[in-house]
């Protein structure tokens, strides 16, 4: 009995393994060709300053348009990006784009905003980002000072010395940088004294629950604090509502991320919003 079902098991497992192994490498077959085949966009989410309600930056997200498949969510293709080393030609097109686009909007006379863009761990590990960074500036055209580059908490967990002494290069070029997804990952709070970035940005799964849950709320006021002794900014992401945003404020936090002011739009909708100089009401 025991064994039969032991064998039942382990056909349902491979079957199992072998659709999901087949989901992702058709998945990273429709990906390779996606950036040429003009099926990667990115939009822009406002960050928002708490100090005086305008518009202080955004982040860009990538969005991938299959034709079949439709959007896929970023959660999907970038961990399958990450594994077959697509992560290093997509992420050099999200950063070229999204320095263009700052680029362009600085020659429109827009008010000033710096662009964040996400690089994961992988995709700071792969390649020689003080270079990469150094030449996508340089061949677009955009001040150091107004890109922002959101890594997350696990590089802390990898070789230290060089990620410290990477950190240190690009703060010396003049970029910006955060930690996304601030206290879902390790954080060696040793380790985070020595890393050189200007803004924590605490996870939206704290923020969520913060006004019901006491566990999320005492989080997120100790991040607020932390990040404030350590003298960086902090940001609070995924901020639905006008009570997320009223906590936020009395609290300190510095900038909003999230729904309640807007969702990730398009550049051209961005660019509305800053003509416009759409604020928190
Ligand atoms: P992230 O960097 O933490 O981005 C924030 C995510 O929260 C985005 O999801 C955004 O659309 C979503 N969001 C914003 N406001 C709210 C809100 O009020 N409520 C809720 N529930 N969600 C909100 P998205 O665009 O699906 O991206 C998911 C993740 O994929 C990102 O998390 C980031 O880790 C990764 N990602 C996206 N674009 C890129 C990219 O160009 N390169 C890399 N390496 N990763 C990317
Ligand atoms: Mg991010
Ligand atoms: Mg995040
Ligand atoms: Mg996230």
């Amino acid at each position: 009995r025991a064994k039969e079902l032991g064998r039942n098991t382990y056909q349902f497992f491979t079957r199992a393994m072998s659709l999901e192994t087949q989901r992702r490498v058709d998945l990273e077959i429709k990906l390779r060709g996606a950036a040429t085949a003009g099926q990667l966009q990115l939009v822009y989410q406002p960050k928002v300053s708490l100090e005086n309600g305008g518009i202080s930056g955004c982040e860009a997200l990538l969005r991938w348009h299959h034709p079949e498949l439709g959007i896929v969510s970023p959660e999907h293709f970038i961990p399958i990006a990450e594994d077959s080393g697509l992560i290093v030609p997509i992420g050099d097109w999200v950063l070229r784009t999204a320095c263009m686009q700052a680029r362009a909007w600085m020659d429109a006379g827009l008010p000033p905003v710096c662009v964040a863009v996400n690089v994961s761990t992988r995709q700071f590990l792969q390649q020689d980002v003080v270079a990469w960074v150094t030449r996508t500036l340089r061949e677009t055209g955009l001040p150091a000072a107004r890109l922002e580059l959101e890594l997350t908490e696990s590089l802390i967990a990898r070789d230290i010395e060089k990620v410290t002494a990477t950190i240190d290069q690009l703060k010396d070029i003049g970029v910006k940088l955060s930690i996304d997804d601030f206290g879902t990952g390790y954080s060696s709070l040793n380790y985070l004294k020595r890393f050189r970035v200007d803004t924590l940005k605490i996870d939206q799964s704290f923020v969520r629950n913060m006004l019901t849950e006491m566990e999320d709320e005492t989080i997120v006021l100790a991040v607020i604090a932390l990040a404030h002794n350590l003298k960086f900014k902090v940001i609070a992401e995924g901020v639905e509502t006008e009570q997320h945003s009223r906590f936020l404020c009395s609290n300190g936090c510095d900038e909003i991320q999230g729904h309640y002011f807007s969702e990730p739009v398009t550049a051209e909708a961005f660019e509305t919003m800053l003509r416009a100089g759409k604020h928190l009401s």
